[in-house]
């Protein structure tokens, strides 16, 4: 913001220009008595962002000030709505009370300063929250070809590396689905473009290795391993930018882990976007995976389990953990109910104890709500304990044990905060009191000198009343003149006889006296108040230094409640006894017996059964080649064998009767590409970049869905390349491997491809139509029933006729291996046109053609001539077709 712009500003404008000059690319939220106003462009933007009333203040350089308004009570409501639609927010509060202002003379302006920057990614606020999701804050640096990422979670403390090469961030972006990205305009974000925020540039590396020591204490940066420079940039980069979000304090950021994506099973962005593991395409969560297998009961144990369908593993031992500990509540089926009850209602512990570590390093922001959450997370830790402890205690292997441990963080903070905590506590220190009565006997009796005063207040007015003669004199409170003494109007000119009596207001009914003892008692109130709160104040800030003390504790608490949840949640989903636990081993099997897809089969109608399949891709068949019908449920078998994987490497039960999954390294879904003209890509160029994608990054431990490929170029194009893919996925990569195609022909490879199995889709054929069975069985579809679906859709009915016919004319003369059905329709034509252009020459052109003389070439040309030839202008349509 240029000088010139704030020229002539009123003291308070100049106030706002300082911050506008400050935060330009924010929005800011300027404190003035009970609302936030916004001036100038932001109050346009903001006014049609809110849809609330744009109107002016005054004037500037004269013309008049745009400005709307949101009052400081609904503060939450509309800075959410700011931050969905992506606005940044810069808070300038009052930073001094008024009569502060008023004390340094008569038009003092009152002080201001911006005290927080609310981006996406950095919202501590538990109302600004999306509760069951995390809230990432992604930095990138690139350097060297390669690029270093940091993301934090400001609300939850947690913070990861990881040194990546460039064609990996996708898979990353897709797995941590970050709120915000810090990153210049050299990083290409592809579907997450609209999070980026251009932080400038990264400070250099060893300046932000140092940056980093000294933020955690540590000599070097190395005691957290081995940092490459662009990672110790990006964290530096994440860093700096929280700081300034929260003005200058950094709230409390758990030691950065050294990620990478070792242990992970890998999914690249297509695979995750086809596969709807978290929300789907329109981002809602009903629909996803996570939604059809979700049964915890608290937001942190959702955001657990998010965070383990995100991030599969690749890694037996983690998630033999996992299994068993869901199958020990899944066999203590009192112990299972009993957790959910304990744990329902339990606060959000991780994200509290991240308030509180900013509060501790900021004064003015602790909430004792926030302690009153640690106060009910530590008696929910409790109850989960007394419940799990019996069986347990049983086995000193038991698989909850260390859970169990983790529990009972704190022992003496719990009983401290329940003695000295109200049952609700206020959001904010002074809206209502925190502590209870009985806790602090100096807090006690301030309080007590200030609700005396009340009485006190009663007794003066008795005493004042009896000594003027006025028996209906009142002692009132009023905003400006304080405590004064109200009398009637017949009274008062017996009153301004007491010189000590200074009559401030006439009104037709009544008159108002200050009195020199009255503001003794004004000045004694306030101070009784002052001091209540201020001890009020302290005893709270005692607290908040004893749940500091037990930070860490209380951090494996809150992960071991979550965790406990996301349990529970798979144990209740397993109860229903329609999921089971996989077999998991590190060999190449896969055999799932009567697998189901978890949200088709929840989104059927009522009445209608989900028909279970098989698959069983042992090494000896481990190439599935699926042919069937459309609408037959080929897409629906290919992803849910897909989410089978997915579930069973989080660790999480599998919709199915039984299950032997070997681990997989990388899974892989090509399915129904859409095209990416933002990217300057073809439908056809998505489908092949993605099948490139597969064949240079699977490996024999991989797992590869592909649903049709090479529809979307020439026939015999097509054809060709699903024939390459598929020899290359049997001979080359050996993967496991579920091809759906309706190329038909492909099935003869079965011959040359001894692991290869044809499987189709069964149907019934009845009066013409067909009946989709929804099963999975060996052999090879005779057709696709593609005219019959095209007539379910309602296309015309002379088109469905057309089409059928030239179907039933092409089955008559094709049959023959490799022939493509269209161009055979093509030329058999069932209706051709009644006269054909004489053979003039025919049978002469024909005798001189040496075929074994031609080049390819030139037979070629000789085709196109004869049909030109033969069938005229027909011929060209034909041409085109190709
Ligand atoms: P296309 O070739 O046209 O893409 P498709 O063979 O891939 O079709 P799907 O999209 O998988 O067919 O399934 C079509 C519909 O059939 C689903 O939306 C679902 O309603 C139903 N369906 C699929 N599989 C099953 C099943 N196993 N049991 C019951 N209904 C199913």
């Amino acid at each position: 913001m240029n000088s010139d712009r704030a020229a002539g500003a009123t003291p308070a404008m100049a106030q706002w220009f300082q911050a506008k000059a400050d935060y330009p690319d924010a929005l800011i939220f300027f404190r003035m008595g009970d609302f936030y106003e916004l001036f100038f462009e932001d109050a346009e933007a903001a006014s049609a962002a809110l849809d609330i009333a744009l109107t002016a203040r005054g004037t500037h350089q004269g013309e008049p000030i745009a400005m709307c308004g949101v009052p400081v009570s609904q503060r939450d409501t509309y800075l959410t709505r700011l931050i969905r639609r992506g606005f940044r927010v810069a808070v300038a509060e009052q930073v001094e009370a008024p009569e502060a202002a008023k004390a340094r003379g008569g038009k003092a302006l009152i002080e201001r300063a911006v005290v927080r920057l609310i981006t996406p990614g950095t919202i501590t606020e538990e109302a600004l929250l999306d509760q069951g999701r995390a809230s990432l804050l992604l930095a990138l640096v690139p350097r060297a070809g390669r690029i270093g990422a940091a993301w934090l979670d400001v609300s939850t403390a947690s913070f990861e590396t990881a040194d990546l090469a460039g064609g990996e961030l996708a898979a990353l972006l897709g797995r941590l689905d970050p709120a915000e990205i810090l990153s210049g305009a050299d990083i290409e974000l592809g579907a997450h473009e609209g999070r980026r925020t251009d932080p400038g540039p990264p400070p250099a590396a060893e300046l932000a290795r140092r940056d980093l020591a000294r933020l955690f204490d540590v000599a070097s940066l190395d005691a957290f391993g081995a940092f490459t420079d662009q990672e110790a940039q990006a964290a530096a980069v994440a860093l700096r930018y929280v700081e300034r979000s929260q003005a200058g304090t950094l709230p409390r950021i758990a030691r950065p882990v050294r990620a990478g994506e070792t242990g992970l099973m890998a999914m690249d962005a297509a695979t995750r976007a086809s596969l709807d593991l978290l929300r789907t395409a329109d981002g809602g969560e009903a629909g996803s995976l996570f939604g059809a297998v979700r049964r915890t009961v608290t937001a942190a144990g959702a955001r657990m389990l998010a965070g383990w369908i995100a991030a599969p593993l690749d890694a037996i031992g983690p998630l033999r953990a996992r299994q068993a500990g869901w199958q020990s509540l899944l066999d203590a089926p009192g112990t299972l109910a009993a957790l959910r009850t304990s744990l329902r209602g339990a606060p959000d512990l991780a994200r509290a104890l991240a308030r509180l570590g900013l509060a501790g390093r900021k004064a003015g922001r602790l909430s004792p709500r926030d302690l009153g959450q640690v106060r009910d997370s530590l008696a929910a830790a409790r109850a989960v304990a007394e419940g799990l402890a019996p069986a347990v205690a049983a086995d000193p292997a038991h698989p909850l044990a260390d859970d169990l441990a983790k529990l009972a963080a704190g022992p003496e903070l719990g009983p401290l905060l329940e003695a000295a905590l109200v049952e609700t506590p206020p959001a904010r220190i002074g809206d209502a009191p925190a502590i209870r009565a009985g806790f602090d006997g100096e807090l006690d009796g301030e309080r007590r000198l200030r609700d005396d005063t009340r009485q006190v207040i009663a007794a003066l007015q008795t005493e004042l009343a009896s000594r003027y003669g006025v028996a209906s004199l009142k002692v009132r409170h009023h905003s400006q003149l304080g405590y004064v003494l109200e009398a009637p109007a017949a009274a008062v000119e017996a009153l301004r006889a007491f010189p000590e009596l200074i009559l401030r207001q006439g009104l037709a009914s009544a008159a108002r006296f200050t009195h020199p003892e009255l503001s003794d008692l004004d000045r004694r109130i306030a101070e009784a108040h002052e001091r209540a709160a201020a001890r009020e104040a302290l005893v709270l800030d005692h607290l908040l230094a004893a749940v500091m003390r037990e930070e860490a504790a209380l951090a494996e608490c809150a992960a071991a409640l979550a965790r406990l949840d996301a349990l529970q949640s798979a144990a209740t989903l397993a109860e229903s006894g329609r999921w089971c636990a996989p077999e998991l081993s590190e060999d190449a099997a896969f055999s799932i017996i009567a697998g189901r897809h978890p949200v088709v089969e929840a989104a059927l109608p009522a009445g209608t059964r989900f028909i279970a399949n098989d698959a069983d891709l042992s090494p000896e068949r481990r190439l599935m080649l699926l042919t069937g019908p459309n609408m037959a449920g080929k897409s629906t078998f290919l992803r849910q064998n897909a989410l089978v994987i997915i579930l069973a490497q989080a660790g999480l039960p599998v919709p199915a009767e039984q299950a032997r999954i070997g681990l997989v390294d990388r899974l892989f879904s090509r399915v129904g590409a859409a095209d990416d003209l933002a990217a300057g890509r073809s439908t056809f160029m998505v489908e092949m970049i993605e099948t490139a994608s597969i064949l240079n990054q699977a490996g024999p431990r991989s797992f590869v869905i592909i649903d049709e490929i090479g529809r979307g170029t020439g026939t015999r194009d097509g054809l060709a390349i699903a024939q390459a893919v598929l020899e290359a996925l049997h001979g080359s990569i050996r993967c496991r491997s579920i091809f759906a195609t309706h190329f038909h022909d492909l099935v003869q490879l079965g011959a040359a491809l001894p692991r290869l199995r044809p499987c189709t889709m069964r149907v019934k054929s009845w009066r013409g139509s067909v009946v989709f069975l929804h099963e999975v069985i060996e052999g090879a579809a005779e057709r696709s029933w593609g005219v019959h679906v095209a007539k379910l859709a309602g296309l015309p009915e002379p088109v469905i006729r057309r089409a059928d016919a030239l179907l039933r004319a092409a089955e008559r003369g094709g049959g023959e291996a490799g022939a493509l059905p269209l161009f055979a329709a093509a030329g058999e034509d069932p209706a051709p046109p009644a006269e054909l252009p004489a053979a003039d020459g025919w049978h002469a052109a024909l005798a001189e053609a040496d075929p074994d003389q031609l080049s390819p070439r030139a037979a070629l040309e000789l085709i196109y001539a004869w049909r030109r030839k033969f069938l005229g202008d027909r011929a060209d349509g034909a041409v085109e077709k190709q």
